[in-house]
């Protein structure tokens, strides 16, 4: 519940069972003001501390979890993996805990290990595998995806759990859609490279020399081809900078902007 009472309006994916809590946040029910008004999750864009550690129990204690017990990474834009487990709770989420680690994807099987990733028009990307009873988060904007996070989050979750491809469940949250996400050569040229037969299916012709970019698409396809079926995939398609009244974008309205969140937990 919000300060005000009402139930939060979280965002869901509707393939993921009810044997993992999950969720997304929007910007609705928080304490931050201005340009993190109100439910801004990070503490790396110049809000308030304290705020923000009243937005994210606001956030993670609503959904019935334990903000003592929740993840988050220092997120850099990269493709690298951890697994976490018990002894990594409050990581990255508390003061006290050991600082958050470096990367931009977390895996665990440890039940009551809520996975935060934290985004604004990145894609964040929730996975669960039912039968191997896995969870995944990880957050992708063109670099992670140049990088292969999202590929690198299902290879990762096989090594540590045995999780195949195959079994997977796979949610892509809000990002920057392709309506509002022109890029231009510094950032086509290594989407080119990195997928030779992704980029032009992905990216629309704009002006001379800019092309926009499906970013969400962009990170399906590249689930498909790590083997993850389509069916299993599901893109919400909600773009972040068309949406300011439920979500942050940072390319919509400047910095400093806040972040919302991505939220799996196995029960
Ligand atoms: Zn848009």
């Amino acid at each position: 519940m919000s300060a005000a009472g009402q139930p939060l309006a979280h965002l869901r994916f509707s393939l993921m069972p009810d044997a993992v809590t999950h969720a997304i946040s929007t910007r609705h029910g928080g304490a931050s003001s201005g340009p993190f008004a109100s439910l801004n999750l990070s503490a790396a864009v110049g809000d308030k501390p304290e705020l923000v550690r009243h937005n994210r129990g606001v956030f993670v204690e609503g959904l019935g979890l334990r903000l003592e017990d929740t993840v988050a990474l220092a997120q850099v834009h990269g493709c690298r993996v951890v697994q976490v487990s018990d002894k990594d709770k409050g990581r990255g989420v508390l003061d006290e805990a050991p600082p958050p680690e470096r990367a931009d994807a977390m895996i665990t099987n440890a039940p009551g290990v809520p996975l935060l990733v934290l985004a604004a028009d990145c894609v964040p990307l929730l996975f669960f595998d039912p039968r191997r009873r896995a969870v995944g988060a990880a957050h992708a904007g063109w670099r992670g995806a140049v990088s292969g996070v999202a590929p690198a989050t299902v290879r990762a979750l096989g090594q540590a759990f045995g999780s195949r491809p195959g079994d997977l469940l796979v949610g892509v949250g809000p990002a920057i859609g392709c309506c509002c996400y022109e890029v231009d050569e510094p950032v086509l040229a290594p989407l080119r490279a990195a997928l030779p037969e992704e980029w032009e299916q992905v990216t629309q012709p704009a002006r001379p020399g800019h092309c926009r970019l499906d970013l969400q698409e962009t990170v399906r396809r590249q689930l498909v081809r790590a083997g993850v079926p389509a069916a299993q995939i599901q893109t919400l398609g909600l773009c972040t900078a068309c949406h300011p009244e439920i979500l942050y974008s940072e390319r919509a309205e400047g910095r400093p902007s806040g972040r919302f969140g991505a939220l799996i937990a196995l029960s």
